[in-house]
C-alpha cells in the first residue's frame, strides 16, 4: 500500500510558505459543560500541524463533532476545542463560525504564515456526510492542499474525508501515516507467521472479521465470550455461559474454512468458571469439555490456554488483537487478557514481535494490563479499525493512494 505523505507534499509541491493546507483532523473529543475532559485527540494531530507550520503553510482544521445531522446545533460547536488547542500548540487558534463561505475565506486570508485556524463542525452541513461534490467544491476553494489525520474517519465516504481528496493534491498526515504504516505491518504486509487474538463478547458482531482473518493468518487465537460459541458448535458443554447458541453453524463454518485456508484455531483448552459476574467471587478451573451446571458461566480463559497461545506467540513474528479474552473488567476475570498482554508486549519491547492492537474495549484491556506504550502501535480508531481488519476497503485512505 503506498500513499501520499507530507514529506511528499513537500518535495512535489516545493514550498508551502503562505498556502493553505486543509487538514482534516478527528476532534470528536469526549466533553462535559463545555470543558474538553481527554485531549488525545488533540494531542494526536500535533506532528501534523506543527509539520505544516514549520514549512510555513497556513492550517486551517476540519473537524467533525458529535451527530448535528446536517444542522446547526450550537451545543456541537467545535469552539470550546479552541483554548485547549491552543495551549497544546502554544500559537493563538483562530476559530470561524462556518466551514465554508466568505467568513471562512476571509478569516483564512488574514492568517500569517504558520498560522491556524479551526472551521466549525463540518457535519453542520448535510453535505458532509452526503458526500456532497457541491459542499466538497465550497470546501475545497478555502485551500491549496488536504491533508488527512483523520484515520478514525477514514472508513465513512464524507466531504471531508473522501470528496474533497479528489478535489485538492491529497495527503496523509503523520498521524495517519503512522496508523497506516502500522497497519500494514500487521496485516497488509507482515512479516510472518502472523498470529491474530480475536477476543469479545459475541461471534455475531465479528463474523467478517473472522472470515477475513483465517484467510490471511497462521494462527489465530479466539477468546472472550465468542469462543463460547466454538466451544457450543463443537459439542462441548458451556453451562449457562454467555454464547450465541444460533451461531453454532457459523461457527462450524468458520473453523472449516480456517483448516481449508491453512490458519491453526486456538480455541482456550481450560476456562475459568463462576456462578456470578463478581468482582473477587469463588471460581474454578475446568478442562473444555468438562460437564458444568446450569448456573456455571464460563468467563476467562484459563492457565493452560494462556501458556499456550503465549508459546504460540514465541513462534510468530506478528500479532493482531482485537477484543478482550475474558471478562476483563471484573478481576480475577482480567488474568488471561493480563497475562497474554504483558506477554506479548515484553516480546513487542525486545523487538521480537510486531504487535499491533486496537479496537473499542481491546485499548482499555491493554490500558488496564499496562502495557499500551511497549505494544508496537495501539489503534484508538474503533469503527476505522475493525473494518481495515474485516479487510474492506477505507475510502478516506483510498483517496490518498499514490
Ligand atoms: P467486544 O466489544 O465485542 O470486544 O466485547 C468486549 C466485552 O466482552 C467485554 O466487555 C468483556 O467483558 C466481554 N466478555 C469477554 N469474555 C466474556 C465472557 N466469557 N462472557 C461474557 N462476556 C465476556
Amino acid at each position: 500500500m503506498t500513499f501520499r505523505t507530507l514529506d511528499d507534499a513537500m518535495k512535489s509541491g516545493g514550498d508551502l510558505a503562505g498556502k493553505t493546507a486543509l487538514v482534516r483532523v478527528d476532534f470528536n473529543v469526549p466533553m462535559e459543560g463545555g470543558k474538553v475532559t481527554d485531549d488525545t485527540r488533540l494531542r494526536v494531530a500535533l506532528p501534523t500541524i506543527q509539520k505544516l507550520r514549520d514549512a510555513g503553510a497556513k492550517v486551517a482544521l476540519l473537524a467533525h463533532f458529535d451527530r448535528p445531522k446536517g444542522k446547526v446545533v450550537p451545543s456541537m460547536s467545535l469552539q470550546p476545542v479552541v483554548d485547549d488547542l491552543e495551549a497544546l500548540i502554544g500559537a493563538p487558534v483562530r476559530f470561524a463560525d462556518d466551514c465554508v463561505g466568505d467568513e471562512a475565506k476571509a478569516a483564512i486570508a488574514d492568517l500569517d504564515a504558520g498560522g491556524v485556524i479551526l472551521l466549525e463542525n463540518v457535519r453542520f452541513h448535510a453535505g458532509e456526510e452526503a458526500n456532497d461534490p457541491a459542499f466538497a467544491r465550497q470546501l475545497a476553494q478555502l485551500g491549496d492542499l488536504y491533508v488527512n489525520d483523520a484515520f478514525s474517519a477514514a472508513h465513512r465516504a464524507h466531504a471531508s474525508t473522501e470528496g474533497l481528496a479528489r478535489l485538492l493534491p491529497a495527503y496523509a498526515g503523520e498521524s495517519m501515516r503512522r496508523e497506516l504504516e502500522a497497519l500494514d505491518a500487521a496485516l497488509g504486509n507482515p512479516t510472518k507467521p502472523v498470529i491474530g487474538i480475536v477476543g469479545g463478547a459475541k461471534v455475531s458482531t465479528k463474523l467478517d472479521l473472522l472470515k477475513n482473518l483465517v484467510g490471511q493468518l497462521d494462527k489465530l487465537a479466539i477468546g472472550g465470550g465468542m469462543a463460547n460459541t466454538f466451544l457450543y458448535a463443537q459439542g462441548f458443554d458451556i453451562g449457562g455461559s454467555l454464547a450465541e447458541k444460533d451461531m453454532e453453524a457459523t461457527a462450524r463454518e468458520i473453523m472449516q474454512e480456517a483448516a481449508d485456508r491453512g490458519c491453526e484455531l486456538l480455541l482456550p483448552i481450560d476456562l475459568i468458571v463462576a456462578t456470578e459476574v463478581k468482582p473477587g467471587i469463588d471460581h474454578r478451573t475446568v478442562e473444555a469439555g468438562d460437564t458444568l451446571s446450569a448456573d456455571d458461566k464460563i468467563l476467562d480463559a484459563g492457565p493452560a490456554s494462556v501458556a499456550r497461545l503465549n508459546a504460540a506467540i514465541d513462534g510468530c513474528k506478528t500479532l493482531i488483537w482485537n477484543g478482550p479474552l475474558g471478562v476483563f473488567e471484573v478481576p480475577p476475570f482480567d488474568a488471561a487478557t493480563v497475562a497474554v498482554a504483558r506477554h506479548v508486549a515484553a516480546r513487542a519491547k525486545a523487538g521480537s514481535l510486531v504487535a499491533v492492537g486496537g479496537g473499542g474495549d481491546t485499548v482499555s484491556a491493554l490500558n488496564h494490563a499496562g502495557v499500551s506504550d511497549d505494544m508496537t502501535f495501539v489503534s484508538t480508531a474503533g469503527g476505522a479499525f475493525l473494518e481495515w481488519m474485516e479487510g474492506k476497503p477505507l475510502p478516506g485512505v483510498l483517496a490518498l493512494r499514490g
